[in-house]
């Protein structure tokens, strides 16, 4: 079975949800580079961001590939789920690897949306992809951790009650190996900010509402550390093949997206006295349709790899690679097959354009899918 053939039933009904949310809307959200409150809401009261908190904790209990199916529709119809997909899966950290009084506490909120679980502290401006180097440093003081440094690409930490984030405790020189000696500490941010967390919003190419970190002396409750001091790395690991198999799902969305709209104007679209789809270019003929059909395949079975608790990491990666690469292909056809008005803001088409490329660069880029492939599936030696 497909992906675009399972769940049909959420498929459906995150359809209709959308519906509500026109390309008039977003495009007014994209223009004032303003969060998409109503519609993060209507998909929190509709249980849609819990979809993979377990029915113990109030959520829906559903595996991975429905949590697919929900954000492939978000990104089909033309809305953005970056505003919220963290909310979806940044509780997996929690869920993993917290104690059962964290877990019994902060669950059954975040399922309900009453609290936000949606920004994710890792990336630093100075060690960038390499995680191993981050700097900011939670030190032991007592009950408390005390945090210094700053984080960059904080996505949603204006729109989150509460943020996981990736600290040092032993400094790297220290550690017994470059991944050891980091911590990962729940921040209630309703407490931090003001108080030792300053939060800059960084303005991009696309709505995003992404942030800079700042933390000077910020007191965390050691009661707020997630599972044992010293290896937040791999706790942070662990929850990389559900996100990178979720983002290839809004990749595959977007793809279809640009798909659709291409086709529907080739047909409609009159030039020189025929739909410019009768002609041979640059409309999408069959064979362009085929990247973002074979990515969506690939998408789904790193899901049901997952859903297997099989080993997944290189085809989780492979499905985000091909996916992004996918739907920007998808994203140049439909720009091109608009001609000038796919320029143009009310068609939509540049804003999700602009929206699609991000993929190849976060939550991970391309260069690093290609170098762990090249050493896990090809065997090469390691490049860094
Ligand atoms: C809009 C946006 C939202 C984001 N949201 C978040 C978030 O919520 N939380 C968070 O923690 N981070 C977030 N990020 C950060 C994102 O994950 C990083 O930008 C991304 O991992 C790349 O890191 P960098 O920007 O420091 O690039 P760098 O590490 O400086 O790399 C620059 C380029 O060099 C390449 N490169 C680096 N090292 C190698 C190598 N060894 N081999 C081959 N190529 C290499 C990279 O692939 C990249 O193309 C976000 C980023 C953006 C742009």
């Amino acid at each position: 079975m497909t992906q675009s053939q399972s769940h049909p039933e959420i498929r459906d009904a995150v359809r209709r949800l959308c519906e509500k949310f026109p390309g008039e809307y977003w495009r007014e959200k994209d223009r004032a580079r303003a969060y998409p409150s109503e519609f993060v809401a209507a998909l929190s009261e509709n249980g849609w961001l819990s979809v993979l908190i377990p029915e113990d904790y109030g959520g829906a209990g559903l595996g991975l590939s429905a949590a697919c199916a929900v954000l492939e529709e978000i990104h089909r119809s033309g809305a953005n789920g970056a505003a919220c997909h963290a909310q979806m899966y940044t509780m997996g950290t929690l869920l993993r690897h917290g104690s059962e009084d964290q877990k019994q506490f902060y669950l059954p909120k975040i399922a309900t949306g009453e609290l936000r679980l949606q920004a994710f502290g890792v990336t630093e401006p100075t060690a960038g992809t390499d995680t191993t180097r981050i700097e900011t440093f939670a030190r032991r003081d007592g009950e408390h951790y005390i945090v210094n440094g700053s984080k960059i690409w904080i996505s949603r930490a204006e729109h989150s009650d509460l943020m996981i984030l990736l600290c040092r405790t032993t400094p790297r020189a220290e550690a017994s190996k470059p991944s050891a000696g980091m911590t990962v500490l729940l921040v209630d941010m309703r407490e931090a900010v003001g108080n030792g967390l300053s939060v800059n919003p960084v303005r991009t190419m696309l709505n995003h509402a992404t942030t800079e970190l700042f933390f000077d002396d910020l007191k965390v409750p050691v009661a707020n550390r997630i599972g044992e001091e010293g290896e937040g790395f791999r706790y942070i690991l662990d929850g990389m093949n559900a996100e990178r198999i979720l983002i290839a799902s809004e990749c595959i969305g977007d793809g279809r997206f640009f798909i659709d709209r291409a086709a529907a104007y080739a047909k409609d679209r009159s030039v020189f006295g025929r739909p410019i789809g009768a002609n041979r270019r640059p409309v999408p003929h069959r064979p362009r349709l085929h990247p973002v059909t074979s990515a969506s395949l690939m998408v789904d079975h790193a899901a049901s790899l997952f859903e297997a608790g099989k080993p997944c990491g290189s085809e989780a990666n492979m499905a985000k690679l091909t996916a992004s690469e996918a739907s920007w292909f998808a994203a140049d056809v439909c720009l091109q097959t608009h001609g000038g008005f796919g320029f143009a803001e009310d068609f939509d088409i540049e804003r999700k354009f602009r929206e699609t490329r991000l993929y190849q660069t976060a939550p991970i880029s391309t260069n690093l899918i290609l170098s762990h492939v090249a050493t896990h599936v090809l065997g090469l030696p390691k490049s860094f």
